[in-house]
């Protein structure tokens, strides 16, 4: 049995008071105690009174190859976007998407995020250990992993919108599904690995692909996630298509349910507000990546007051660039007033406090991907950390440490811990070379930009 001792000047632990002079005692991978003042010995100690502690932040919503393509299609809306990656997808295989992953998960673990899903749905033919890829980089660098065998089955030629050329066939999508919850999903608690079955969104594969792997996952209680109403070209492809919204459309698919999360939420009516929240359905707010596309904004504190679960992901890096998520919860929470601002209400300015945006990034992303033992700071819960400095450029003297945060987002963790292991110290990477990774992201996004 080991012990780590952390301990910082505040620790905001997401449940039960704010303790000054802090600490949380680790004890294989999960947390034995909380207090403050007099600490309990341990074999190890990480001291930081300069810093806020903080429950690891949960990022809801990714794509992790994108790293390899920033910077396409600057200013085009999804679907021209999404036309506009296709072809530089096509031609990712495991290398690429290895090199990627580890220069996403370096800078969510920089970030400050210590669990993460990945939604992956690029497959090209003949490209095999893309998942494994992933999967192998999660546990290299040491962050809590919930990857999801994503899938497109439904290309230009049967009325999609990807090219026939990145799409896969129906049956060996759902036979390597399965193959990787066998091979991969651990659902124990304090699980570092959960698999998640995951098709593209509702114009890339067909409504039977969606219904299979509904039932594929319930088979293995395994989790679902795809991406829904985040723009009015996805509305109209459903209306014209399917003659129904898209909630409509998933609900008679069997995809609502407290095992069911999806990516944005953005266009929903009242009516769909409330269905998302009795369905026990989560959503991922991804502000960054929705205003960068022009989708719109997601009705964040409809959805969290109808009682839904709402967390927030950085989405792929071709669509925001980075993935810090103490950004998203900045962005979350500006949008949040912005979007009551032009609904004129009064109340804009208070719309989404510092510490609701917290929430979203911690316990609310937890409960997205069905993770009860993370989220906060308390015995019995994973011991996941995120340390952010106080006395920086950046936040000297700025009162009320959380609030501090939430509207002056730090660039880097000062210390992350996962599983009650050290993986970032003095905002440096302990478990991987960020120089190389920088270096080895440069040349694989040149390679894929001359191959075009
Ligand atoms: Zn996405």
């Amino acid at each position: 049995m080991t012990t780590l001792l952390l301990r910082a000047g505040l620790v905001f632990a997401g449940a039960g008071p704010e303790l000054e002079n802090g600490w949380v005692l680790a004890r294989d991978g999960m947390i034995a105690e909380v207090g403050s003042g007099t600490p309990p010995l341990a074999d190890e100690v990480l001291n930081l009174p300069n810093c806020v502690a903080v429950p690891g932040l949960v990022n809801a919503h990714d794509h992790m190859y994108q790293w390899a393509t920033r910077g396409y299609v600057p200013d085009g809306g999804l679907f021209a976007w999404l036309r506009g990656l296709y072809p530089v997808w096509a031609q990712i295989d495991a290398d690429t998407v290895r090199i990627a992953a580890r220069a996403a998960m370096a800078r969510l673990l920089l970030s400050g995020c210590t669990l993460s899903t990945d939604h992956h749905y690029v497959f090209p033919r003949e490209s095999k250990g893309i998942f494994e890829a992933l999967v192998e980089t999660a546990s290299e660098l040491g962050l809590r992993f919930h990857p999801c065998r994503g899938s497109m089955s439904l290309g230009e030629s049967k009325g999609g919108l990807p090219p026939d050329s990145v799409v896969e066939e129906e049956d060996a999508i759902l036979a390597h599904t399965e193959e990787m919850i066998h091979t991969f999903h651990d659902a124990a608690e304090g699980s570092m690995c959960r698999v998640v079955v995951a098709p593209c969104s509702p114009f890339s594969v067909t409504p039977q692909l969606m219904r299979d792997s509904a039932q594929l996952a319930r088979r293995h209680g395994v989790r679902l996630h795809t991406h829904l109403a985040e723009t009015l070209d996805e509305e109209r492809f459903c209306l014209e298509r399917f003659g129904k919204r898209p909630l409509e459309l998933m609900q008679e698919l069997g995809w609502t349910g407290d095992d069911v999360w999806f990516a944005h939420g953005i266009h929903f009516n009242d009516a769909e507000v409330n269905q998302v929240a009795e369905t026990r359905t989560g959503i991922a707010h991804c502000p960054s990546s929705n205003m960068r596309v022009g989708a719109g904004m997601c009705r964040v504190e409809d959805l969290v007051r109808a009682g839904a679960r709402v967390g927030l992901g950085v989405d792929g890096a071709a669509s925001n660039e980075d993935s810090n998520l103490a950004m998203e919860l900045h962005q979350a929470l500006l949008t949040a007033r912005a979007r009551a601002a032009m609904e004129g209400r009064e109340d804009a300015a208070t719309a989404l406090g510092a510490r609701d945006a917290w929430q979203l990034a911690t316990a609310g992303g937890a409960a997205c991907l069905g993770r009860d033992d993370c989220g906060t700071l308390a015995a019995g819960k994973c011991a996941d950390v995120a340390f952010y400095r106080l006395d920086d450029l950046a936040h000297a003297g700025m009162d009320d440490p959380p609030a501090a945060l939430a509207l002056a987002p730090p660039a880097r963790a000062e210390a992350v811990v996962v599983h009650g292991r050290i993986v970032v110290r003095e905002g440096r990477l302990l478990t991987g070379d960020e120089d190389k990774i920088t270096r080895d992201i440069a040349a694989e996004s040149k390679r894929l930009r001359a191959g075009l």
